[in-house]
């Protein structure tokens, strides 16, 4: 049974070797004999056994010392050694303990005690046996949980690192790199390096017409086209969205950044082929050069940034070195915008009314709303300087609607004092916003319904723009309006896009022909045969003129002698406020008749 397991029974007393072997052998055992120790070594050299039984006293070499000997080889080391020795001393016992022996027996030896030491140590052995494969198993396995640990570690920094879409480093590994030349340049104040902020115009119109997957597409076409335009040594990162970040290390030549800008720039001039369409696509840059002055990363990609929005707002297509005046601008912009959303909170804003004059009769014919901010410590804010922050903020929508209750509730107050005639109207400007909102007709609705107010008498400006960018939304809105017989005006016609076609195509009642239209009208012949053009096409089209910016006894004698019907301006009265307003209706009619009477 025991077959496979051998032991070696060294002695140099040949009886005692014949008979453990011959019990060991008859207890299922293999084993072999050496008479010396230098037979007992050739023999484990060979084949080491399973366990020795060793005697001490040998010639040459003792048992202690073969014993040592085996434990120091680490291919023997584990080999149990029993000890057979007539010595009975406690000191050979220790020493042959000490010497790496598993166990000893005394001579003269009982044939039972020797089986049960050798069974025993087997059973340690085996065991120690299995301990060492679980052990070897358990590092097996902790070493592939480690490598992939390893790896599953490596793809989170990669995915820390990397934008999954153009596989460019992201915003965070940027922000590592600038850190890095921040550094640099402590140390070397001399060195300059330079960041281009690179967003997209108008990258929305292909997202939204073709959706968002070819956007993507055409996001990684762009990664290549930049990175073919770099070198080597140039570090592109996606921000996110449509924004692209290059640093490049070395710019002590200033030259060498706005060359990569000018190169971007004729490089996206070429089209793109995306879903068999070509596409164009232009980038609006921000430059900034980094050096020891800055401190913090995000100093530096702030500045590129406000350099990269001066870009867009001049007209998009183009680079901007960033100036600290720009952060000034952007600083001022930004503290425009926290008050803004303070004062819609605290009731800051009055609408004041410009009149608008009836120019063949002279009646006051209406009045057009408009907005004023009283800022508690600036005063008045003009509009043009706010409008704009609470259209991108979208704050416009809470003024707008505002505005419209306002001015319709006074419009009431001035129908029910009988300060004005029954067909008086109040004209009030809307953002694109406003006409684009799906509720938009329903809170027209509901104002007119609360302040009572005739339809008619409610006119609506919208400009060119507005129409343009909500062809879609328009048709419906102005089907709406029409059904309602609220007026449409197109203000600061002209300036826009003025497509004519949507002229023909929607109900619109106004042509309000912009101020810039008057401005030294008087002495510019061209001017003057623009504005006869633009009178013509309201004639054509059966709509009413209103000439604005009216300043000039010169320029209300033009306007009328052209046939422009109403017209308001500065010549009759500013924008003023609603007491201003009361009693501008009670006592002006003579002052703007004897106006009218001095321009025939
Ligand atoms: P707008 O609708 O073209 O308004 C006419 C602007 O011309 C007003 O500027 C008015 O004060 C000014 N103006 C009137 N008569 C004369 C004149 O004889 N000479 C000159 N040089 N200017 C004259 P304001 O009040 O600063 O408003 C600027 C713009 O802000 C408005 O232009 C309008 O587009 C916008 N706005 C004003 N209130 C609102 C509002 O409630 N909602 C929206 N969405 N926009 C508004
Ligand atoms: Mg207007
Ligand atoms: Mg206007």
């Amino acid at each position: 049974m025991e077959k496979h397991i051998s032991i070696l029974i060294v002695d140099d007393v040949p009886d005692n070797l014949r008979l453990l072997s011959s019990m060991l052998e008859s207890r299922g055992y293999s084993t072999r004999k050496a008479i010396s120790s230098s037979m007992a070594l050739l023999s484990i050299e060979a084949s080491p056994p399973d366990l020795v039984l060793l005697d001490i006293q040998l010639p040459g070499m003792s048992g202690y010392e073969v014993c040592r000997y085996l434990k120091q080889d680490p291919r023997f080391a584990e080999i149990p050694v029993i000890f057979l020795s007539a010595l009975n001393d406690i000191g050979d016992k220790v020493e042959g303990f000490e010497a790496g022996g598993a166990d000893f027996i005394t001579k003269p030896f009982h044939i039972e005690e020797v089986l049960r030491r050798v069974q025993h140590q087997l059973s340690l052995r085996r065991a120690q046996l299995e301990i060492h494969q679980l052990n070897s198993q358990l590092e097996a396995r902790v070493r592939e949980r480690t490598q992939q640990l390893e790896l599953a570690n490596s793809r989170l920094l990669e995915m820390a690192f990397q934008d999954s879409l153009t596989r460019l480093p992201n915003r965070a590994l940027l922000m590592e790199q600038l850190q890095a030349c921040l550094d640099y340049a402590q140390r070397s104040p001399d060195h300059q390096f330079a960041i281009l902020y690179l967003d997209c115009d108008r990258f929305k119109v292909i997202n939204d017409s073709l959706g968002h997957p070819a956007g993507d597409e055409l996001l990684v076409a762009i990664t290549q086209r930049i990175k073919a335009l770099l070198r080597q040594d140039d570090f592109l990162a996606r921000l996110g969205g449509d924004e692209f970040v290059i640093l490049l290390r070395d710019s002590s030549d200033r030259s060498a950044a706005i060359l990569v800008a000018e190169r971007i720039l004729d490089a996206f001039t070429a089209s793109f082929p995306l879903r068999e369409r070509d596409v164009f696509i232009s980038f609006s840059i921000g430059i900034t050069f980094g050096h020891a002055c800055y401190q913090q990363p995000e100093d530096l990609l702030r500045d590129a940034d406000t350099a990269m929005y001066h870009a867009k707002s001049s007209g998009k297509s183009q680079y901007q070195i960033f100036t600290p005046a720009m952060h000034e601008t952007a600083l001022k912009r930004l503290q425009i915008e926290t008050d803004l959303r303070k004062a819609v909170k605290n009731q800051e804003f009055e609408i004041y009314y410009q009149p608008i004059i009836n120019l063949q009769n002279g009646t006051i014919a209406g009045a057009e709303a408009l907005l004023r901010w009283i800022h508690p410590t600036h005063g008045m804010i003009s509009p043009a300087q706010f409008i704009p922050i609470a259209e991108e903020t979208g704050l416009i929508l809470q003024l707008g609607n505002w505005v419209l209750w306002q001015s319709c509730h006074q419009l009431n107050f001035w129908q029910t004092q009988q300060l004005v005639s029954s067909d008086f109207f109040v004209s009030i400007n809307l953002a694109a916003a406003q006409f684009a909102e799906p509720n938009f007709v329903q809170q027209i609705d509901a104002v007119i319904a609360e302040t009572q107010i005739a339809p008619e008498c409610l006119k609506l400006e919208i400009t060119e723009s507005t129409i343009l960018e909500n062809t879609e939304a328009s048709e419906r809105v102005f089907q709406n309006l029409r059904d309602r017989q609220i007026e449409i005006s197109i203000d600061d016609f002209g300036t826009g896009y003025s497509s004519l076609c949507y002229l023909s195509l929607f109900p619109i009642n106004t042509l309000k022909i912009d101020q810039s239209f008057l401005r030294t009208v008087e002495d510019n012949a061209r001017k003057r045969r623009l504005l006869t053009a633009i009178v013509n096409i309201g004639d054509t089209m059966d709509m009413t003129l209103v000439a604005e910016g009216i300043e000039t006894p010169q320029q209300l004698s033009l306007v009328r002698s052209l046939g422009c019907q109403l017209g308001q301006g500065y010549l009759f009265s500013a924008p003023i406020n609603v007491q201003n307003m009361n009693h501008f209706l009670t006592n002006q009619t003579r002052v703007i008749k004897s106006h009218l009477e001095s321009s025939v």
